[in-house]
């Protein structure tokens, strides 16, 4: 099971993916509402926290790998 924890930066895939056809948000705000942008068009939208568990499938990639990849470099 994956398990639903998610943070700043972090690209996640939701149960329905963006209209552009793309499946993978990051998240760009944190807080009482969740702002995550499109990978693929760029379009961002705000929604409850409550909504955005329901709706988050999985995170495909956490910030603190990122970071990890960035650190190589
Ligand atoms: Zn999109």
């Amino acid at each position: 099971m994956e398990r639903k924890s998610f943070q700043l930066g972090d690209i996640v895939q939701m149960k329905k993916p963006h209209p552009c056809g793309t499946n993978e948000m990051e998240v760009i705000r944190m807080g009482m509402d969740i702002r995550i942008k499109c990978t693929g068009c760029q379009h961002s939208v705000l929604i409850p926290r409550a909504k955005f568990e329901k709706n988050l499938k999985k995170v495909l990639r956490s910030a603190e790998n990122k970071e990890n990849e960035l650190g190589q470099n």
